[in-house]
């Protein structure tokens, strides 16, 4: 297929790392003209024989692009490396690079300097699941919202994509707010593999099957967290107290303690919830520990 003299909206594509790659194939399988560049030219030759367009440098690319200009790079350094010095005056571009927060409102506002418009993206998905709307993976977009607007079908062709604000950086935070609640969800998993790991006629895959289901069933948390932090009353709707967590904390501990399991990853969090309990919050659910957490006093 000559995808060249397709009406698709055009995008060019810096980065063909593992997951930028995966985002080329997307765009060529649905007949977007793609223009690639990446700072190591042998990675283009497989996408140059699939229909893309492969650019000799980074100037070139850009200077070219009509569409969307997509970043799929290691870090943010590697973006100001890459782009430093490239006229951007009218560009649209998309950084899909993982970066925090702060790196990408300052980004933003680079961006802006230079004449570009900006729209920050968080991948929550790997490469297989890039090209496959069905395997759920989708991309969190913050930052100018007519930029979205406008290029929104070009992206979701990859992933679906959810904008979650003109803020830049809000893209990644909620990346990384995700990130890390999946951080602390396998200490858990690792915490509850531990644990049953050494008995004998434990099966182990039917064990997964229970821990996997009652995590998904207690997911539902989150809403009752978000109720309870929007009103203000964070004994709203609370069924299983602090008081009450806090003493089942103990049982949990004991059984570590006899299954010879170091509770290192439990420990802190627990600890939370026993000073939140000791503050006189034995009725709240857990809103009232993200207080605790927060090192600038806020709420
Ligand atoms: P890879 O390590 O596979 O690729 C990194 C890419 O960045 C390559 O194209 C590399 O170029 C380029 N690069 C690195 N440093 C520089 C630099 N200084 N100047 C120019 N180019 C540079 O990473 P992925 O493709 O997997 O990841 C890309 C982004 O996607 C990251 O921000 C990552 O966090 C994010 N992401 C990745 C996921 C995954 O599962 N892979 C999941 C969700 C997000 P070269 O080929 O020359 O080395």
């Amino acid at each position: 297929m000559d995808t060249h003299t397709s009406s698709a909206n055009p995008v060019t594509l810096l980065g063909l790392g593992d997951m930028g790659t995966a985002l080329a194939r997307a765009w060529l399988a649905a007949g977007h003209p793609l223009t690639v560049w990446n700072r190591t030219p042998a990675k283009t030759a497989p996408l140059a024989a699939e229909g893309a367009r492969v650019a000799a440098t980074l100037a070139e690319a850009v200077a070219a692009a009509t569409g969307p200009v997509v970043l799929c790079l290691l870090d943010d350094a590697s973006v100001g490396e890459t782009l430093d010095g490239a006229d951007l005056s009218g560009k649209d571009l998309v950084n899909l690079t993982t970066s925090t927060p702060a790196q990408a409102r300052a980004r933003a506002r680079w961006a802006e300097e230079r004449g570009a418009r900006f729209l920050d993206g968080g991948i929550m998905a790997v490469p297989p699941m890039i090209g496959h709307p069905e395997s759920g993976g989708y991309v969190f977009y913050s930052g100018d919202r007519p930029l979205h607007e406008r290029h929104r079908a070009t992206l979701e062709v990859p992933a679906g994509a959810r904008y979650v604000g003109e803020d830049a950086g809000h893209a990644a935070l909620y990346d990384i707010a995700l990130l890390s609640a999946m951080t602390g969800m396998f200490g858990g998993v690792t915490h509850a593999f531990a644990l049953v790991r050494p008995e004998k006629d434990l099966d182990q895959a039917a064990f997964a099957t229970s821990l996997a289901e009652w995590l998904g069933a207690m997911a539902g948390i989150a809403h009752g967290i978000a109720a309870q932090l929007e009103s203000g009353d964070l004994t709203k709707g609370v069924t299983s107290n602090l008081a009450m967590m806090t003493t089942g904390n103990r049982t949990l501990l004991a059984t570590a303690r006899d299954q010879s399991v170091d509770s290192r990853l439990l420990g802190p969090f627990m600890e939370l919830m026993r000073h939140r309990v000791e503050q006189g919050h034995g009725d709240e659910g857990l809103a009232g520990l993200t207080g605790l957490l927060r090192t600038d006093g806020a709420g």
